[in-house]
């Protein structure tokens, strides 16, 4: 409901008082348009700002799926706008050689070929080979570029701006998103800035996964809840926007250390290893909805763990266990190799501390292995979840496939949608 009021405010608050007439029904709705297109452009920023409160109650992941889809939204009615018009106003448009036309009128037009670069490097960014930190980088300045020449474009053409507190209330709305722009640029990383972590220790846990444990330099501490996610800055100071988001791996029983598990994969997990002790760390969180302490009347709970994915859910465990919670647990957990399973001993002896069924499957099982090989199937799940378990709470984190497939056979098993819990190691 915020995000509808604010997308439509700039469009509610122009058709207040008196409008210029004579467009036409055709010429108003493509103004319409094309303002409620900007509008949506904008309150990207806003929904990438990682304001806590706002994402609470739907998850970081979703924020992202929406703002993705908003800027679908956006952008068609931006182009819709420019299409309306250079069908049937195609006069108002004038020349399109810059060196002639208005400046206003260059601005719109390179703002729309900017969202369309944006949205495409976006769609495209692994099939055109770029990295994630090139693209970030690109993205926003893009945006910010965009987003700043399609205001002077609305305030040169002034056909509905033309009353001054008309005007204002575009100059305000811009200043709104420069606001938020300074909040995630300067403000934050100040913040974080303010509240140093040091790396007490790198530890190898298989051959391609490390444990790195940090502390505060100074207090507070930062209480999390298990299964949560912090952006992480390492090596770097927060105002170059190098941060990962990594799942905390180690219970929230006691923060005063935090344990993020991480999987070798490309230019910044690599480098984990190299990290020393004494290192300067940054930590932006807690963030996330996956964590079983949002779920207290849960009578259990079934996890189901692709690789890497068992990060988060080893937060919880160990924390189930430091709170001697006596619930049922189910983990599933799916590697490729014996080799490769994270925390192997660790999950054999929480099955003493905690009322814990620990099933591996393995892609490539050692000779000998009796146990589950494949992947984790709905055959499997329903020889291991006993009946009347559908009212367990369940969290899943691994390979989007995986989490797809076993989302879609506990439905299948009468698991409400609303009881199936997913992390996405993967937001773009
Ligand atoms: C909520 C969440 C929790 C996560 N928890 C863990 C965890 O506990 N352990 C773990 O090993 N991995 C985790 N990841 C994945 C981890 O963030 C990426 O593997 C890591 O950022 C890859 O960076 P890279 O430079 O090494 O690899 P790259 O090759 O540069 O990136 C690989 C992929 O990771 C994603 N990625 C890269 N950089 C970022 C970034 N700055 N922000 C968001 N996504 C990015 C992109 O989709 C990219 O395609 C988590 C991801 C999310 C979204």
């Amino acid at each position: 409901m915020v995000y509808v009021l604010l997308a439509a405010f700039p469009l509610i608050a122009l058709l207040l008082g008196p409008i210029p007439t004579g467009g036409g029904f055709g010429w108003d709705f493509a103004m319409a348009i094309g303002f409620g297109g900007l509008a949506i452009m904008g309150l990207q920023f806003v929904l990438t700002a990682r304001f806590r409160r706002a994402t609470a109650p739907f998850g970081m992941d979703i924020i992202y799926y929406f703002h993705r889809w908003a800027a679908f939204g956006g952008l068609a009615l931006l182009v819709a706008h420019y299409v309306i018009i250079r069908v049937e106003y195609s006069a108002a448009l004038g020349s399109a050689n810059p060196l002639v036309a208005p400046g206003h009128m260059t601005a719109g037009r390179v703002a729309l070929g900017l969202f369309v670069v944006v949205m495409a490097t976006s769609l495209w960014r692994k099939q055109l080979g770029t990295s994630y930190d090139t693209w970030r980088i690109w993205h926003g300045v893009m945006a910010v570029v965009a987003v700043g020449l399609a205001v002077w474009h609305i305030q040169g053409v002034g056909h509905y701006t033309r009353a001054p507190w008309k005007g204002a209330v575009w100059i305000g709305y811009t200043g709104f998103w420069v606001l938020v722009l300074a909040y995630i640029r300067i403000l934050k990383p100040l913040r974080l800035l303010r509240n140093p972590y040091r790396v007490l220790d790198v530890r190898q846990e298989t051959a391609a996964a490390w444990t790195v444990t940090l502390t505060p330099v100074h207090p507070p501490v930062l209480a999390f809840r298990p299964g949560q996610f912090a952006w992480l800055t390492l090596g770097t100071n927060p105002f170059y926007a190098k941060e990962h988001p990594f799942s905390f791996s180690s219970s929230a029983a006691d923060p005063r250390v935090l344990r993020f598990t991480i999987k070798e994969l490309g230019d910044f997990t690599r480098t984990i290893k190299q990290v020393r002790f004494g290192a300067i760390a940054y930590v932006d969180g807690p963030h996330g909805v996956f964590t079983t302490d949002f779920h207290p009347q849960a009578p259990g709970f079934v996890m189901v763990a692709g690789g890497v994915g068992i990060a988060p859910i080893m937060s919880m465990l160990r924390t189930l266990a430091d709170r001697a919670d006596r619930r049922p647990l189910y983990l599933i957990y799916g590697n490729w190799q014996w080799d490769g399973i994270l925390f192997r001993d660790e999950l054999e002896a929480l099955k003493s501390q905690l009322n814990l069924t620990v099933v591996h499957v393995l892609q490539e099982p050692p000779p000998g292995w009796t146990g589950s090989v494949g992947f984790v199937t709905e055959k499997l799940l329903r020889q291991i979840i006993p009946p009347g378990a559908e009212d367990h709470v369940c969290f899943l984190c691994g390979p989007k496939a995986m989490t797809d497939s076993v989302s879609r056979s506990l439905r299948r098993m009468s698991f409400p949608l609303q009881r199936i819990n997913f992390e996405l190691f993967e937001m773009a």
